[in-house]
């Protein structure tokens, strides 16, 4: 007789979204991000603010309105502020960064003024 356990079927692993990013450099340290994970778009003013304690400082201001920071310690380590960092340790914001600048798509600069930055957006 044979006897035989069935397994449930193996749950499918959740593939995470595959993301695309779009920068359009603006002026130095300032652009606009698109981040697509699937079909979701995130649209982000990104600005580099610099760091008193060492590393590069960045903001991304999402379009619709929440603002996150992203503190990069390495070419391959940065936090953000976000709740998905928190939880995770790590995000697309802090991804984001570290792949433009893995990219040489944001050099390091003297970043720009937040009078110099905020008549930018205005404009
Ligand atoms: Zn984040």
């Amino acid at each position: 007789m044979l006897h035989a356990t069935l397994s449930p079927a193996p749950r499918k692993a959740r593939k995470p979204a595959s993301r695309r990013l779009t920068f359009i450099p603006i002026t130095r340290g300032v652009g606009r991000l698109i981040i697509a994970a699937g079909k979701v778009l995130a649209g982000y003013w990104l600005h580099e603010i610099g760091s008193d304690i060492g590393g590069r400082g960045f903001v991304l201001e999402k379009f619709a309105g929440e603002t996150y920071h992203v503190h990069v310690t390495g070419p391959a380590a940065a936090m953000c502020d976000c709740r998905g960092h928190e939880a995770h340790g790590h995000c697309k914001h802090a991804d984001a960064v570290l792949t433009l600048i893995r990219l040489g798509h944001l050099p390091p600069q003297r970043p720009m003024s937040p009078a110099g930055f905020a008549a930018l957006q205005a404009a």
